[in-house]
């Protein structure tokens, strides 16, 4: 007898372990599948809006920054306390495992294996192959199917389940990003907080993104991104670890992923497939901010499909595309606009660590990246950093 199910969600990260818990809250049956045995490589820096929104417990948190300091090519820099809030560090391993548990005390069934293609009729519900886990003894590796009324692809950047069901998937650009995970070293280096994180703004850490270091209690996280396939990533992260006085430290993980850099054009195959996550392509250009994003996008796979089942009406699979971009749409543009001009020379990323030093830029940049949301509440505060953009912009202010 082949399971069935209403919704297969393939991967089991941020977005499809969120879509995977709404629906079985929801009373759906759903089989959760991810390949598993890898943690994802990330920063995990994640804002108090993900806390809050996904009910994530706080013992979660690792470590809370509650400073950052951005460092500009000439090594001068700014500190900025983050006022009302903090920078939450998660780490992958556990995170994840947490949100996928969570989705199976409310009912989803979990299963561990590799995707490996959809099997569509003309009408009817479409089969999901995957690749059983070697490690499962029901199956080792062997191919198991599974029928479905709808499918969330939710297999992150480069995703399997967009390539083969969504026109237009598979082609999306991405920068890659690197990290290490060190020991946090004891004692400390001089000039390192454990509660500040570190944004390093130049171009032999990075020439088109940004080097970073993030602390996690006893771990920390230290990498850069690009889209520059002939970047030494390594050889960055090197540079930046002798810079930060890092150099001697534990090494525990040296990894890297891609990161997308656009949503897709469309997340749906109009028929019973939707995306979520990094598979869409949520990603925050110039901050490579994707956790919060792959939730959020997830939540509305789930919603949609929903009403989909309800319905029957395959329509209701464009609406994730549509209410995520009417809700960040708009932030995502100008941050795609802030990277293609604040990243491109080092005397633009001098200019940008320098407008950073302003107060009111330094908090409405973290309410927008702590809440969400544009802060109307002060407009003159607007027009005023409006006006001091113009000018860096024409090179009317000096750095
Ligand atoms: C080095 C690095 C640092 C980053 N730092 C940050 C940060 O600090 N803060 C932040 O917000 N974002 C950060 N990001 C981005 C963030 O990690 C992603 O945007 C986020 O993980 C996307 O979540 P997701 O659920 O869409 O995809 P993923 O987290 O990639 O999850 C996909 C899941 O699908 C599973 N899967 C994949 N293929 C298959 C298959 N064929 N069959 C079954 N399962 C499959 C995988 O095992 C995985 O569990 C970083 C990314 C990188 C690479």
């Amino acid at each position: 007898m082949m399971s069935s199910y209403d919704v297969v969600v393939v991967g089991g990260g941020p977005a499809g372990a969120t879509a995977a818990d709404d629906l079985a809250r929801a009373g759906r049956s759903v089989l959760l599948l991810d390949r598993a045995g890898r943690i994802k490589p990330c920063g995990g820096a994640v804002p108090p809006r993900l806390i809050r929104d996904f009910e994530i417990p706080e013992s979660l948190l690792v470590a809370r920054a509650t400073a950052a300091r951005m460092v500009a090519p000439s090594a001068r820099h700014v500190d900025i306390p983050i006022e009302n809030g903090y920078v939450g560090m998660v780490d992958r391993e556990h995170f994840d495992e947490w949100l996928r548990e969570r989705a199976a005390a409310h009912g989803a069934v979990r299963a561990r294996g590799r995707f490996l293609r959809l099997e569509r009729g003309a009408t009817g519900p479409v089969r999901v192959v995957y690749e059983v886990a070697a490690d499962d003894p029901s199956a080792p590796g062997g191919e198991r199917v599974v029928e479905a009324r709808a499918v969330v692809g939710a297999d992150g950047a480069r995703s399997e389940v967009a390539r083969q069901a969504v026109p237009g998937a598979g082609r999306g650009h991405c920068v890659f990003a690197y990290h290490e995970i060190l020991k946090a070293p004891q004692p400390a280096p001089p000039d390192y907080l454990p509660g500040r994180c570190e944004v390093h703004y130049r171009g032999s850490l990075s020439p088109d993104f940004y080097g970073w270091m993030f602390p996690h209690g006893d771990t920390l996280s230290i990498g850069t991104g690009s889209a520059d396939r002939g970047f030494s990533m390594r050889g960055a992260v090197a540079d930046l670890r002798q810079r930060l006085g890092l150099a001697q430290a534990q090494t525990l993980r040296r990894e890297g992923a891609p990161i997308p850099m656009k949503p897709l054009p469309r997340w749906d195959d109009g028929r019973h497939v939707v995306l979520a996550g990094d598979a869409a392509g949520v990603v925050a250009p110039a901050s490579g901010e994707g956790i919060y994003y792959a939730m959020a996008s997830g939540r509305m796979a789930a919603e949609a499909l929903g009403q989909f089942l309800r319905s029957g009406d395959a329509r209701a699979l464009k609406a994730p595309r549509r209410a995520f971009m009417r809700e960040h749409g708009r932030v995502f543009w100008v941050l795609g606009l802030m990277q293609r001009f604040w990243y491109l020379d080092e005397n633009r990323r001098e200019r940008f660590v320098g407008i950073c030093r302003d107060r009111d830029v330094q908090r409405l940049t973290f309410e927008a990246y702590m809440h969400k949301r544009l802060v109307r509440a002060r407009p003159l505060a607007h027009l005023r950093i409006f006006l001091m953009d113009l000018a860096h912009l024409l090179g009317l202010a000096r750095v």
